[in-house]
């Protein structure tokens, strides 16, 4: 960012209630979420309300208008993988001061509950609330303790129950936003009749109405055959969610939803609530050989898991490595039963070894027995494949299970000093039927860079959503160089499997160049023409989603090995 004849730090401090600051250490905090790169923002602005945002985002962009170059990236609790929340320009940071939980409420028409917040609340925050009804947004990822609400949107996340639920973009009901002009609108399904009238004023909304309606129309059979084909994803611009085939009702939320802040912010959002079922019995599958691998997941899938996850040999003896660790950091009530609880694990890999992947599938219902007669209905489903399985009868019984598919990840980044987790193939996608084609060819790429690092698979398996994050030495430029090489063979299979780059992490700086590998020319020229559409001037979120090139991924990687 450089404006020799304009200051815009006294622009935007004249406009903005909340703190425009330049301050090192403000600056230093949004420099990093938790991907491989780092960006210093020349300036960091919290916003106290959404007349706020308008007035900065109208000051940067009459900044730029007058030649200026800058940008702005939107930020919540900064931890995404990809970079998204990263700029050398101005960030616009929300859980200071735009954190309020507005209202949780019984009853909507298709859900059965809704919640208003704003987009700094944690999303810890925003469960309290809505637990107090019985209430939950059930596409929560499994960074559930620390991330807000602004990014759950803006990526479309997903988790463990999304297997059931679906992700985020299903529970977006309507959005209050600000257009790259400082201007307002609200984002919400419109009929055809709405749409027509929504076109008529002489505004950017109404712009953008007209333009994406065309845009929708004219390019109707392509976007179509682009509509992803596996049953999570956030890459691209989701232009195949606008305009709902059934009712016609065209919804701009869908399209923001999962896109990085690149199109527009995001200050209110109506989401709606699903009641989660009480009880919960899990099937654990100890998998010793992966051929069996796709016909479990089928079966498994026939009897209605609410969520199906997997975690990897790899992650089980790291597990296993800081289990003493982790059991101290969790108190010692806990850690006592956890403890208590692991040693007939412990035996089981004392005889037998330990399991290439275990297998958790959890089945919820309004009783416990009902739970459990669904648990047990799936493992007779497996009898004849002679897998070692095991019926956790409740949630306190399968916890521990839970604790290493959502804790070894953060422990692991916590406790290997000198590796740096670093997340550059963590989130595609492939059907789960192309597992015995696909897994083995993974396995091979992998084992061919082994050297270079240590890794975790785990995922969701139900989804075909596969987490894998190396831990690496990133002060080598040889290792560096890796994430450049590994990441387009990896996605090589995936593609060729019909699966997806990203299914909930998204693009940013890490796999926007990977989109028209992925989605193909002419599908990102129309990502291209919604982008100017939206922001003709390029100030939101510049590089991600649209312009990412593979230069960036090389010039804004970090080279330390401090995990932050
Ligand atoms: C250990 C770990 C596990 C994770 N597991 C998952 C998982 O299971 N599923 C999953 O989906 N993700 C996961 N993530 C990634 C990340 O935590 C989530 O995507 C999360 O929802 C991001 O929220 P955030 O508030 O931290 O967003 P941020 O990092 O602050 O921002 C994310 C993106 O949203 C944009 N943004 C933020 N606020 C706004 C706004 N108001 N308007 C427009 N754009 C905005 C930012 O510009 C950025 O591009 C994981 C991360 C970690 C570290």
């Amino acid at each position: 960012m450089s404006s020799p004849d304009l200051n815009l730090k006294d622009a935007l401090t004249k406009v903005v209630k909340g703190e425009v600051t330049a301050d090192e250490g403000a600056r230093r905090e949004a420099a990093r979420d938790t991907s491989l790169f780092e960006r210093m923002p020349e300036l960091v602005v919290y916003p106290q309300d959404a007349a706020d945002v308008s007035a900065a985002v109208g000051a940067i962009a009459r900044a730029r208008e007058a030649g200026a170059d800058v940008a702005l990236a939107a930020r919540a609790a900064g931890t995404d993988m990809t970079g998204g929340p990263l700029t050398t320009g101005v960030v616009l940071s929300f859980t200071k001061h735009m954190n309020r939980i507005i209202q949780v409420a019984d009853g909507s028409e298709q859900m059965v509950g809704y919640a208003i917040t704003e987009p700094g609340v944690f999303y810890r925050d925003f469960e309290r609330a809505t637990l107090e009804k019985g209430l939950i947004i059930p596409s929560y990822p499994a960074s559930r303790g620390i991330c807000a609400m602004g990014g759950i949107v803006a990526n479309n996340s997903g988790g463990e129950r999304t297997l059931e639920y679906g992700q985020t973009e299903k529970y977006v009901e309507e959005l209050d936003v600000v257009l790259s002009d400082g201007s307002q609108a609200t984002f919400k399904a419109l009929s055809p009749a709405e749409l027509a009238e929504k076109k008529e004023a002489p505004s950017l909304e109404a712009d953008i109405y007209r333009k994406m309606d065309a845009l929708l129309t004219d390019n109707a059979t392509l976007i179509e055959q682009h509509r992803p084909k596996v049953s999570k994803n956030s890459a691209g611009y989701a232009l195949w969610s606008i305009r709902d085939p059934r009712t016609q009702r065209f919804n701009l939320c869908k399209l923001i939803c999962g896109s990085q802040g690149t199109l527009a912010l995001w200050t209110k959002a109506k989401l709606n609530l699903v009641r989660p079922k009480e009880h919960r019995a899990m099937l654990v599958c100890f998998l010793y050989d992966l051929a069996t691998l796709p016909e479990i997941v089928k079966r498994v899938l026939a009897c209605g898991p609410e969520s199906f996850e997997s975690y990897d040999d790899h992650t089980f003896k790291l597990a296993v490595r800081f289990i003493p660790l982790m059991l101290m950091q969790m108190g010692f009530e806990k850690a006592l039963r956890l403890g208590i609880d692991f040693v007939g694990e412990a035996a089981m890999v004392a005889t037998g070894g330990v399991p290439k992947m275990i297998l958790m599938a959890e089945f919820a219902e309004d009783t416990i027995e009902a739970a459990d007669a669904k648990a047990l209905a799936a493992k007779e489903a497996l009898k004849d494949l002679h897998v070692q399985t095991k019926i956790e009868k409740n949630e306190k019984e399968s916890e521990k299970y839970w604790i290493v598919r959502r804790e070894s990840f953060a422990l692991l980044r916590k406790n290997l000093h000198g590796l740096y987790a670093a997340p550059f193939i963590d989130d595609f996608v492939v059907p789960p039927a192309s597992y015995p084609d696909f897994l083995p060819k993974l396995d091979a790429l992998l084992a061919e860079y082994e050297s270079h690092f240590v890794y975790t698979i785990a995922g969701h398996i139900g989804n075909g959503n596969f987490h894998i994050i190396p831990l690496m030495d990133l002060s080598k430029e040889e290792n560096r160089q890796v994430i450049l090489d590994l990441a387009p063979k990896v996605y090589e299979l995936v593609i060729k499997e019909g699966g997806t780059t990203t299914g909930e992490h998204n693009d940013g700086i890490i796999r926007t160049p990977y989109l028209s590998m992925l989605f193909g020319e002419e599908m990102v020229a129309l990502f291209e023409k919604t982008k100017k559409i939206f922001d003709p001037l390029n100030i939101f979120n510049p590089g991600k989603k649209v312009g990412g090139t593979f230069a960036d991924i090389k010039n804004y990687m970090i080279s330390d090995t401090i995990q932050k």
